[in-house]
């Protein structure tokens, strides 16, 4: 199959115009990380095909040098979109580089297309690997089919880059003059077409799935501590409650809740209670093992339940918990406050059915309850009914 490339570019023109006005209608409106970069590159990449199409009616070195630089250019706006989505960085002279570089060898070279093109497709290819880079490597890593569309396309173009400069570097290609319809050109021209598109789409697709997944966080997270909320971990709960009585394993479960923390907001402000209760978080975290799940239920109570746990491991992690806090006072506003917690644990060596998150968080409670009265600052263990 053989294109007519002319074509190619005004198709080229009124895709890439159409996208960026796409973008551009949805960056305007919301600030996500990245897009106004997007728009830009899609903007450079119709400059690139506007003037490359035009080679014939407007001088060479304009055609070459401009359309060529304007080529690069998108690649290094697609990157800083992408990084700038990621909240990364690297050193800009690793992109602005290419982009220079570029537009003196399409000037230097603009007799000797062999060249030009090896290394032109060269750059392209270090840029593409440059933009791959940043995907997997920069940032935070989130898993998505966005990222996982723009990898795939990056990969296809780093290859098809480096093999065409290859190619006609070692001579596995002849050279054909522009606007040819050979192979390889056309194979060029359709992933050069198709990239974008699919780098564009691939990236409004991510900053999709992000949101999503902000959103199903926001959901399920107590925004104050960063720990699971209420609805989370009775939706956990539920799971494993059902797990233990299957498996016929021990589970355990503990309410703390902060002694006279009352006390601690009208004396220190509110602030400082937040930073107590962050602290509190923290503590209790980073002493459960990693397949514990805790949350913040209300103010300051904290839920903990342990899975595959029988009492008397969670009689231990309890004690050594309430001692943690009592031996480390919490530092906030350049001020010690001494804070202890109660704990009501309710442990069941083999789960039932009749044991469900509601009647286990009662006699949590009931335990809680007692721990208040009998002085706080302890462990109360709510009586168990043996399963038969
Ligand atoms: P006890 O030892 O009996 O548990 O006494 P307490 O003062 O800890 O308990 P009480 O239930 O009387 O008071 C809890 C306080 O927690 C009241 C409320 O102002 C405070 N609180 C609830 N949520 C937050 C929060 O998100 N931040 C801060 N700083 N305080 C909170
Ligand atoms: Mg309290
Ligand atoms: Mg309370």
């Amino acid at each position: 199959m053989t294109l007519d490339i002319p074509s190619m570019y005004f198709v080229g023109v009124v895709t890439s115009l159409s996208m960026t006005l796409a973008v551009m209608i949805v960056a305007l409106r919301q600030a996500i990380p990245g897009l106004k970069q997007l728009a830009w590159a899609l903007v450079a990449n119709s400059g690139y095909y506007l003037v490359l199409g035009a080679r014939g009616q407007i001088p060479d070195l304009l055609a070459i040098g401009v359309g060529n630089m304007l080529g690069s250019l998108t690649l290094t706006l697609v990157l800083l979109a992408v990084l700038c989505s990621r909240h990364a960085r690297m050193p800009p002279v690793l992109y602005i580089m290419p982009v220079v570089m570029m537009l003196v060898v399409s000037l230097v070279l603009i007799h000797d297309r062999e060249s030009r093109l090896i290394i032109a497709s060269f750059i392209l290819s270090y840029q593409i690997a440059l933009i791959l880079w940043a995907l997997l490597r920069a940032g935070k890593i989130i898993v998505g089919r966005g990222r996982m569309i723009m990898a795939i396309t990056c990969m296809v173009g780093m290859s098809t880059m480096a093999y065409r400069a290859l190619a006609y570097w070692l001579g596995w290609h002849e050279i054909t003059p522009f606007q040819s319809r050979d192979a390889l050109t056309t194979l060029f021209y359709m992933i050069n077409y198709l990239g974008m598109f699919f780098l564009a789409f691939g990236f409004v697709l991510t900053t999709v799935e992000q949101g999503a997944e902000q959103n199903r966080r926001m959901a399920l997270e107590d925004p104050l501590t960063g720990l699971s909320n209420r609805r989370a971990l009775f939706g956990a709960m539920d799971k494993l409650f059902a797990r233990a009585e299957a498996a016929g394993q021990p589970l355990s479960l503990m309410i703390i809740d902060v002694d006279h923390f009352k006390n601690v907001n009208d004396r220190f402000g509110h602030q400082v209670g937040d930073t107590v209760l962050q602290h509190v978080a923290t503590t209790i975290k980073q002493r459960l093992r990693s397949n514990d799940i805790v949350g913040r239920i209300g103010g300051e109570e904290f839920l903990a339940i342990l899975p595959d746990t029988p009492s008397d491991g969670a009689e231990r992690v309890a004690e050594e918990l309430r001692q943690t806090m009592e031996s480390k006072p919490v530092v906030a506003d350049e001020q010690e406050i001494g804070v202890t917690i109660s704990i009501g644990l309710y442990s069941s060596e083999q789960f039932a059915a009749t044991q469900t998150p509601d009647t286990v968080i009662a006699k949590a409670d009931e335990a809680l309850y007692r721990a208040k009265t009998n002085g706080r600052n302890r462990v109360e263990t709510a009586d168990v009914p043996a399963v038969v």
